[in-house]
Protein backbone atom coordinates (compact mmCIF):
# COMPACT_ATOMS: atom_id res chain seq x y z
CA UNK A 1 0.00 0.00 0.00
CA UNK A 2 1.12 3.61 -0.30
CA UNK A 3 -0.11 5.54 2.57
CA UNK A 4 0.03 9.37 2.97
CA UNK A 5 0.27 10.18 6.67
CA UNK A 6 -0.97 13.72 7.67
CA UNK A 7 -0.20 14.08 10.89
CA UNK A 8 1.55 17.29 12.68
CA UNK A 9 3.37 15.33 15.55
CA UNK A 10 6.82 14.06 14.64
CA UNK A 11 6.71 11.63 16.93
CA UNK A 12 3.21 9.90 15.92
CA UNK A 13 4.27 10.41 11.83
CA UNK A 14 7.46 9.04 12.53
CA UNK A 15 6.53 5.98 14.38
CA UNK A 16 3.48 5.45 11.90
CA UNK A 17 5.85 5.69 8.66
CA UNK A 18 8.29 3.21 10.43
CA UNK A 19 5.58 0.70 11.00
CA UNK A 20 4.10 0.76 7.45
CA UNK A 21 7.77 0.73 5.95
CA UNK A 22 8.36 -2.75 7.85
CA UNK A 23 5.52 -4.08 6.99
CA UNK A 24 6.33 -3.47 3.84
CA UNK A 25 4.22 -0.36 2.89
CA UNK A 26 5.41 2.71 1.21
CA UNK A 27 4.97 6.15 3.39
CA UNK A 28 4.57 9.31 2.79
CA UNK A 29 4.59 12.73 4.96
CA UNK A 30 2.50 15.61 4.90
CA UNK A 31 2.77 17.71 8.31
CA UNK A 32 -0.14 20.60 7.99
CA UNK A 33 -3.27 20.65 6.45
CA UNK A 34 -2.80 22.64 3.61
CA UNK A 35 0.50 20.68 2.18
CA UNK A 36 -1.83 17.06 2.64
CA UNK A 37 -4.86 18.65 1.12
CA UNK A 38 -2.15 19.07 -2.07
CA UNK A 39 -0.62 15.69 -1.54
CA UNK A 40 -3.30 13.89 -1.58
CA UNK A 41 -4.81 15.28 -4.80
CA UNK A 42 -1.56 15.29 -6.73
CA UNK A 43 -0.70 11.90 -6.05
CA UNK A 44 -2.29 8.23 -5.91
CA UNK A 45 -2.71 6.84 -2.57
CA UNK A 46 -4.02 3.74 -1.35
CA UNK A 47 -5.05 5.43 2.19
CA UNK A 48 -4.93 8.42 4.03
CA UNK A 49 -3.91 8.46 7.54
CA UNK A 50 -5.35 11.80 9.15
CA UNK A 51 -4.67 13.52 12.10
CA UNK A 52 -7.95 15.71 13.22
CA UNK A 53 -5.74 18.71 15.34
CA UNK A 54 -3.49 20.12 12.37
CA UNK A 55 -2.39 23.39 11.41
CA UNK A 56 -3.39 25.39 8.98
CA UNK A 57 -6.63 23.16 7.80
CA UNK A 58 -8.50 20.67 10.46
CA UNK A 59 -8.94 16.97 9.48
CA UNK A 60 -12.27 17.55 8.75
CA UNK A 61 -11.88 20.65 6.85
CA UNK A 62 -9.45 18.29 4.97
CA UNK A 63 -11.30 15.41 4.51
CA UNK A 64 -14.09 17.72 3.36
CA UNK A 65 -12.76 19.25 0.57
CA UNK A 66 -10.82 16.24 -0.60
CA UNK A 67 -14.60 14.36 -1.12
CA UNK A 68 -16.45 17.45 -2.33
CA UNK A 69 -14.22 19.93 -4.19
CA UNK A 70 -11.17 17.34 -5.66
CA UNK A 71 -13.72 14.54 -5.69
CA UNK A 72 -11.44 11.95 -4.52
CA UNK A 73 -12.58 8.72 -2.70
CA UNK A 74 -9.01 7.64 -1.56
CA UNK A 75 -9.63 5.49 1.87
CA UNK A 76 -9.05 8.08 4.74
CA UNK A 77 -8.32 6.37 8.51
CA UNK A 78 -9.00 9.51 11.01
CA UNK A 79 -6.59 9.39 13.97
CA UNK A 80 -7.23 11.48 16.60
CA UNK A 81 -7.17 12.07 20.70
CA UNK A 82 -10.63 12.98 20.83
CA UNK A 83 -12.85 10.47 22.05
CA UNK A 84 -16.01 12.07 21.92
CA UNK A 85 -19.08 10.67 19.51
CA UNK A 86 -19.79 13.73 18.54
CA UNK A 87 -16.26 14.12 16.79
CA UNK A 88 -16.76 10.79 15.30
CA UNK A 89 -20.10 11.12 13.67
CA UNK A 90 -18.51 14.36 12.17
CA UNK A 91 -15.91 12.96 11.06
CA UNK A 92 -17.94 10.19 9.19
CA UNK A 93 -20.04 13.39 7.95
CA UNK A 94 -17.17 14.39 6.41
CA UNK A 95 -16.32 11.69 4.65
CA UNK A 96 -13.74 9.92 6.41
CA UNK A 97 -14.25 5.62 5.85
CA UNK A 98 -12.95 5.12 10.09
CA UNK A 99 -11.73 6.40 13.01
CA UNK A 100 -9.19 5.24 15.58
CA UNK A 101 -8.44 7.04 19.12
CA UNK A 102 -5.18 7.46 20.14
CA UNK A 103 -3.36 6.14 21.70
CA UNK A 104 -3.50 2.72 19.36
CA UNK A 105 -2.08 -0.26 18.82
CA UNK A 106 -0.22 0.32 15.28
CA UNK A 107 -0.76 -3.47 14.06
CA UNK A 108 -5.05 -1.90 14.11
CA UNK A 109 -3.79 0.76 12.47
CA UNK A 110 -2.52 -1.37 9.69
CA UNK A 111 -5.37 -3.99 9.90
CA UNK A 112 -7.88 -1.12 9.16
CA UNK A 113 -6.19 0.37 6.47
CA UNK A 114 -6.19 -3.00 4.33
CA UNK A 115 -9.29 -3.48 5.16
CA UNK A 116 -10.38 -0.44 3.72
CA UNK A 117 -8.25 -0.87 0.99
CA UNK A 118 -9.55 -4.15 0.31
CA UNK A 119 -13.27 -2.65 0.20
CA UNK A 120 -12.37 -0.11 -2.36
CA UNK A 121 -11.05 -2.97 -4.86
CA UNK A 122 -15.16 -3.09 -5.27
CA UNK A 123 -15.46 0.46 -5.33
CA UNK A 124 -18.59 2.32 -6.89
CA UNK A 125 -17.36 5.04 -9.38
CA UNK A 126 -20.29 6.52 -11.21
CA UNK A 127 -22.78 3.52 -10.25
CA UNK A 128 -20.28 1.05 -11.39
CA UNK A 129 -18.54 -1.60 -9.67
CA UNK A 130 -14.62 -1.57 -10.71
CA UNK A 131 -11.95 -4.73 -9.81
CA UNK A 132 -8.52 -4.42 -11.06
CA UNK A 133 -9.25 -4.23 -14.47
CA UNK A 134 -12.93 -5.56 -14.65
CA UNK A 135 -15.95 -3.04 -15.03
CA UNK A 136 -19.34 -4.44 -13.98
CA UNK A 137 -22.18 -1.35 -14.93
CA UNK A 138 -25.69 -3.05 -12.88
CA UNK A 139 -27.40 -0.13 -14.29
CA UNK A 140 -26.97 -1.67 -17.63
CA UNK A 141 -25.38 -5.03 -17.36
CA UNK A 142 -22.04 -4.07 -19.50
CA UNK A 143 -18.78 -5.43 -18.81
CA UNK A 144 -15.53 -4.47 -19.47
CA UNK A 145 -12.01 -6.22 -19.36
CA UNK A 146 -9.37 -3.85 -19.78
CA UNK A 147 -11.76 -1.39 -21.38
CA UNK A 148 -12.67 -3.96 -23.83
CA UNK A 149 -16.74 -4.75 -24.04
CA UNK A 150 -17.29 -8.67 -22.88
CA UNK A 151 -20.69 -10.31 -24.29
CA UNK A 152 -22.27 -12.09 -21.58
CA UNK A 153 -25.23 -14.36 -22.11
CA UNK A 154 -27.69 -13.58 -19.20
CA UNK A 155 -27.49 -16.31 -16.60
CA UNK A 156 -23.17 -15.43 -16.57
CA UNK A 157 -24.20 -11.51 -16.04
CA UNK A 158 -26.51 -13.16 -13.13
CA UNK A 159 -23.57 -14.86 -11.75
CA UNK A 160 -21.46 -12.23 -12.46
CA UNK A 161 -23.68 -9.20 -10.52
CA UNK A 162 -24.05 -12.14 -7.74
CA UNK A 163 -20.24 -12.74 -7.07
CA UNK A 164 -19.03 -9.32 -7.32
CA UNK A 165 -21.87 -7.97 -4.99
CA UNK A 166 -19.83 -9.98 -2.25
CA UNK A 167 -16.25 -10.25 -3.32
CA UNK A 168 -13.94 -12.43 -2.13
CA UNK A 169 -16.95 -14.55 0.06
CA UNK A 170 -17.20 -18.28 -1.39
CA UNK A 171 -20.43 -18.81 -2.60
CA UNK A 172 -21.97 -22.01 -2.42
CA UNK A 173 -22.77 -24.25 -5.53
CA UNK A 174 -26.19 -24.37 -4.98
CA UNK A 175 -26.71 -21.04 -3.76
CA UNK A 176 -25.65 -20.24 -7.28
CA UNK A 177 -28.47 -22.11 -8.66
CA UNK A 178 -30.82 -20.92 -6.58
CA UNK A 179 -30.27 -17.43 -7.59
CA UNK A 180 -29.67 -17.66 -10.89
CA UNK A 181 -31.90 -20.78 -12.16
CA UNK A 182 -34.55 -20.64 -9.49
CA UNK A 183 -36.16 -24.28 -9.15
CA UNK A 184 -35.03 -25.45 -12.70
CA UNK A 185 -33.94 -28.96 -12.72
CA UNK A 186 -30.38 -28.78 -13.83
CA UNK A 187 -28.55 -31.33 -15.43
CA UNK A 188 -25.19 -31.38 -13.24
CA UNK A 189 -22.77 -29.42 -15.71
CA UNK A 190 -25.04 -26.73 -15.90
CA UNK A 191 -23.70 -24.36 -13.55
CA UNK A 192 -19.87 -25.43 -14.40
CA UNK A 193 -20.32 -24.81 -18.27
CA UNK A 194 -21.57 -21.48 -17.10
CA UNK A 195 -18.69 -20.53 -14.84
CA UNK A 196 -16.30 -21.94 -17.02
CA UNK A 197 -17.54 -19.28 -19.82
CA UNK A 198 -17.45 -16.44 -17.49
CA UNK A 199 -14.03 -17.55 -16.42
CA UNK A 200 -12.86 -17.31 -20.31
CA UNK A 201 -14.81 -13.72 -20.68
CA UNK A 202 -12.87 -12.30 -17.38
CA UNK A 203 -9.66 -13.32 -18.14
CA UNK A 204 -7.08 -10.36 -18.96
CA UNK A 205 -4.24 -9.75 -21.19
CA UNK A 206 -2.14 -11.35 -18.41
CA UNK A 207 -3.87 -14.66 -18.82
CA UNK A 208 -5.91 -13.46 -14.81
CA UNK A 209 -9.49 -13.94 -14.14
CA UNK A 210 -11.31 -12.82 -10.97
CA UNK A 211 -13.48 -16.11 -11.21
CA UNK A 212 -11.87 -18.59 -8.41
CA UNK A 213 -12.72 -22.30 -7.89
CA UNK A 214 -13.11 -22.78 -4.54
CA UNK A 215 -12.74 -27.13 -4.51
CA UNK A 216 -15.67 -29.21 -3.13
CA UNK A 217 -17.35 -26.29 -2.81
CA UNK A 218 -18.35 -23.64 -4.81
CA UNK A 219 -17.19 -20.59 -6.37
CA UNK A 220 -15.70 -17.22 -5.46
CA UNK A 221 -15.16 -13.32 -6.90
CA UNK A 222 -11.60 -12.57 -6.13
CA UNK A 223 -10.18 -9.88 -7.98
CA UNK A 224 -6.23 -10.42 -9.10
CA UNK A 225 -4.35 -8.08 -6.84
CA UNK A 226 -6.66 -7.17 -4.69
CA UNK A 227 -5.49 -7.14 -1.23
CA UNK A 228 -7.57 -10.14 0.56
CA UNK A 229 -10.05 -8.52 3.08
CA1 LIG B 1 -2.28 16.99 15.79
Amino acid sequence: MRVLIIEDDPDIAGNLGDFLESRGHLADFAHDGVTGFYRAVADDFDAIILDLGLPGLDGMCLCKKLRGEARRDVPVLILTARDILEDKLAAFECGADDYLVKPFALREVEARLKSLVARRCGRVVDSKLVFDRVVFDPANLAVTVEGRAVHLSRKCLRLLETLCRAPNRVHTRAELEHVVWGGEQLVSDTLRSHMHMLRRALTDSRGLSPIETVHGIGYRFAPPHAPQA
